[in-house]
């Protein structure tokens, strides 16, 4: 009954390792201040949940197209934007058509494709993390793919693709979707594109900027897009505390969190500076909330060591290309200092 397209996946794994700090899933270091929680309080215990929540989002879909800059009938929300990548995976293209997407990059365009039984074309980034111009157009020449996705900045190398390589692969007729989950770290963006074009849409997501566990991806799209492709939303896919929670946060404490995405840029700076100091370790360019970096010594290894010392990165060595790399979050000053110290112990052990 079930079918080998199901029976071939394996289930998602995310890293739940306990650990004092965690610098392992590209979340927001913030911590709410008591006034924050207390007004949160009264807007959940007020919530009538015998009720279902309202279908639209119609007024948290006005506070976050005000945030971003857009009108809220170019907007989709989605239980996380994973569920938007779903959407689009179901939406765009008939299924014999498959995903063309780069590698090493979010597992989640890949998870989605075969899930449907899409064919999942995958084209290697180059040795400095960009797109391989020549080999993507080749592969959507021979496999005539619907959908590319393009995680920007990419998860998990950090880096923005060229704006130039994407709109030349954009000319190839296949239906571009700028996953922009770190936004608010590079600055750089497609928004203009996805409003005005009817191949192209962009991805963002609260999960980036602080609100990760409510659950809340946006799709940007141009009206008559948005108009089709939620047509396949789930009826009352963003639970009612969600929607509470998540306006209170935009409407009255945005500035929190705005504040926050400025230290977690300046300590990208201050923590990539410090670590490219230590010797025989290579730190790799970030647009993102994260970044990469290399050892001489087996990635598995250090992981492990940096365990030891309280201190949890993403080991994402055994990805194509990423050979010896760790990927590490910023967190709050004093969590970065953390990792620094810890690394330069680990470091220091096992040479
Ligand atoms: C974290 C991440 C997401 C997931 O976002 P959710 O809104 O939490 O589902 C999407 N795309 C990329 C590239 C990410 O790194």
């Amino acid at each position: 009954m079930i079918p080998k397209r199901i029976k071939d996946l394996s289930p998602y794994k995310t890293e739940t390792t306990s650990c004092k700090v965690r610098l392992s899933s590209n979340e927001l270091p913030i911590r709410f201040p008591e006034e924050v929680k207390k007004r949160i309080g009264e807007v959940v215990s007020s919530i009538p949940f015998n009720r279902y929540p309202d279908p639209y989002s119609a007024e948290l879909k006005e506070i976050i197209a005000l945030r971003f800059g857009v009108s809220p009938n170019n907007l989709i929300l989605g239980n996380g934007s994973d569920e938007l990548i779903q959407y689009l995976s179901i939406s765009i293209g008939e299924f014999d058509r498959g995903v063309i997407y780069p590698i090493p990059t979010f597992p989640m365009y890949g998870i989605c494709a075969s899930v449907l039984g899409r064919e999942k074309i995958e084209v290697p980034l180059q040795e400095d993390f960009d797109l391989n111009l020549d080999a993507f157009i080749n592969s959507i020449r021979e496999k005539n793919p619907a959908i590319a996705f393009f995680s920007y900045p990419n998860n998990p190398t950090g880096n923005c693709f060229s704006e130039e390589k994407i709109r030349r692969i954009r000319e190839e007729k296949v239906f571009t979707v700028l996953d922009e989950a770190y936004y608010h770290f590079s600055g750089k963006t497609f928004l203009k594109d996805a409003l005005s074009r009817e191949d192209t849409v962009v991805l963002r997501t609260l999960s980036k900027i602080g609100l990760a566990g409510l659950r809340i991806g946006v799709l940007i799209a141009k009206e008559d897009i948005a108009m089709e492709i939620n047509k396949v939303r789930l009826p009352f896919n963003i639970t009612y505390p969600s929607q509470a929670i998540a306006k209170v946060m935009l409407a009255e404490f945005y500035f929190l969190i705005e504040e926050h995405i400025r230290m977690v840029i300046r300590e990208r700076e201050r923590v990539m500076k410090e670590l490219s100091k230590l010797e025989g370790v290579k730190v790799y360019p970030s647009d993102a909330n994260f970044f990469l970096f290399s050892t001489p010594y087996p990635a598995d290894l250090v992981h492990k060591e940096l365990i030891k010392e309280g201190v949890l990165v993403r080991d994402v060595s055994y990805l194509p290309g990423l050979r010896g790399c760790l990927r590490v979050s910023l967190g709050f000053p004093e969590e970065n200092d953390a990792f620094l110290e810890a690394l330069i112990k680990v470091l220091k052990r096992l040479c």
